[in-house]
């Protein structure tokens, strides 16, 4: 979905979106039974658990400085391709529950599409993402996140579906 405006290659060089620290393990992607299958086939080992009709990853506890990688990365970047979680595919977009109402909003912590002007991105939403989004949230509502401080919102839905 955001091939238009974010090169494939600058995600590889990144990676910044798959490992995480104990202040934004929260941000661990939710997945679908048929993506945990995936990496279960490869990566055995990995446990998840259920959150509200979607998967995400059973972290264990982590350390101040202890980091948790996505078991789906490898050396060659996300093992699963066009399967990626929905979660993935539209970061560093966020759908967040902001007071009652859905909201898109951006992580800042990436620097590649954050260091655009806000209006460009929410112009790039607003021809179609947006609706994409908020139309997969209607299906899959496990992935709305509760709203975090230091989130730009971008763009609220025109009307309330919570
Ligand atoms: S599923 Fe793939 S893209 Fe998503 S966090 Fe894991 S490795 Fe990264």
């Amino acid at each position: 979905m955001l091939k238009k405006i974010l090169k494939s290659e600058s995600c590889a060089k990144c990676r910044l979106c798959c490992v995480f620290d104990r202040y934004d393990v929260w941000e661990t992607p939710v997945f679908t039974e048929k993506i945990c299958k995936l990496i279960c086939a490869e990566k055995p080992d990995t446990e998840f658990i259920s959150k509200d009709g979607g998967f995400i990853f059973k972290v264990k506890e982590l350390d101040e400085n202890e980091l948790f990688t996505c078991p789906a990365l490898t050396e060659t970047g996300c093992m699963l391709g066009d399967d990626k979680p929905f979660d993935c595919r539209i970061w560093p977009f966020r759908i967040m529950n902001v007071g009652g109402r859905r909201a898109i909003a951006i992580a800042s912590i990436c620097r590649e599409m954050y260091s655009r002007p806000l209006s460009g991105l929410v112009d790039f939403l607003k021809k179609g993402p947006a609706d994409e989004i908020f139309a997969y949230a209607d299906l899959h509502p496990e992935i709305v996140k509760p709203y975090y401080d230091g989130y730009p919102v971008l763009l609220f839905e025109k009307e309330s579906m919570l």
